[in-house]
């Protein structure tokens, strides 16, 4: 069965390069684009890629301001207030930091009208450790912490956070949506790809399966997942093309099936896993004969060495 749903979405597209910068040594940089399309839901929700990461943006007209989720790197703020001046001119209110990685929480100081900074505690106490947030940059840490569930606006603005345990750190949250029918997985759900397990902020690939059912069977009504990287929500033929026509499948969108799914494909390689170190080979050749089920097929294997590792680790310290 085919599982990815077709949405009918109407696209506002600003391709916007914010800025070359010139280096030092004469170099020209990457310049810095963000690409902001809506999400189609009463033309409140927006996604943003560009920087490695994806971002969704709210605008919450009620309160005047702008929900931003998940900051992108250091240096990605104004890039993003260019992409969102295509869509209003309200200032973003709020940040919501899925987890503690810089690609996703990267640019929370360049957004000084933030005055909430949400973020599960863990993510707080991981941030605080890092470089990035040390000295005056502490003031960007998260301004208010939660450890399992936390809520934000009402009707049909309203946000749910969710937090199920350790998987890609040990603050991984889930920002909800409810009647949008929409959720955003951060780290939890990069792509159809193996995840990053950051076991030096939390991570766990024996709980990452478990984390994820627990998602599946705690959250209700969700049918339009947003993962954490991976493409944005068009498909694209060639580079700045747009492909166009109704029967083009999107590809950004993931469903709750594929959310299913995903967490399926990360109980199968944990339990392929404990099986190869229970027979007592090693990572390499664990990682050498690992054999999934066909229906992962093209799933992306990139990490499948770094998390059998993981897995070892964390199963030889039990
Ligand atoms: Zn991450």
């Amino acid at each position: 069965m085919k599982r990815r749903a077709r949405l009918d979405v109407r696209l506002v597209v600003l391709s916007l390069v914010s800025l070359v910068a010139i280096a030092a040594g004469g170099q020209a940089q990457e310049p810095k684009t963000v690409r902001i399309d809506t999400l189609s839901v009463m033309d409140t929700l927006y996604h943003l890629s560009g920087g490695g990461a994806n971002s969704l943006a709210l605008i919450d007209e009620i309160n005047g301001g702008v929900v931003l989720i998940d900051t992108k790197p250091p240096g990605w703020g104004q890039p993003v207030r260019d992409a969102l001046d295509g869509v209003t001119d309200l200032p973003v209110t709020t940040i919501i930091n899925t987890h503690a990685h810089p690609d996703h929480a990267g640019s929370n100081g360049e957004f000084g009208s933030a005055a909430l900074i949400v973020a599960h505690e863990n993510t707080k106490a991981n941030l605080a450790r890092m470089d990035l947030y040390s000295g005056a940059n502490a003031a960007s840490l998260p301004t208010t912490t939660f450890a399992d569930r936390f809520s934000l606006l009402e009707d049909i603005d309203r946000i749910e956070l969710y937090h199920f345990g350790p998987a890609h750190t040990d603050g991984d949250i889930i920002v909800v949506f409810p009647a949008k029918g929409v959720a955003y997985m951060g780290g939890l759900f990069p792509s159809k790809a193996t995840p990053v397990i950051d076991t030096s902020n939390g991570g766990s690939g024996v709980a990452f399966p478990d984390t994820l059912a627990k998602a599946v069977a705690g959250i209700p009504g969700v049918s339009r997942v947003i993962t954490g990287h991976g493409e944005a929500p068009v498909t694209y033929a060639g580079r700045g093309r747009r492909e166009t026509g109704a029967d083009r499948p999107w590809t950004g969108f993931m469903t709750w099936e594929d959310l299913e799914e995903y967490a399926d494909f990360n109980r199968d390689f944990l339990e392929a896993t404990v099986r190869a170190f229970r027979a007592g080979l090693t990572v390499d050749e664990a990682a050498a004969t690992l054999e999934l089920p066909e229906r992962y097929k093209d799933y992306g294997m990139e990490h499948a060495r770094a998390n059998i590792e993981a897995i070892y680790d964390e199963l030889a310290n039990r």
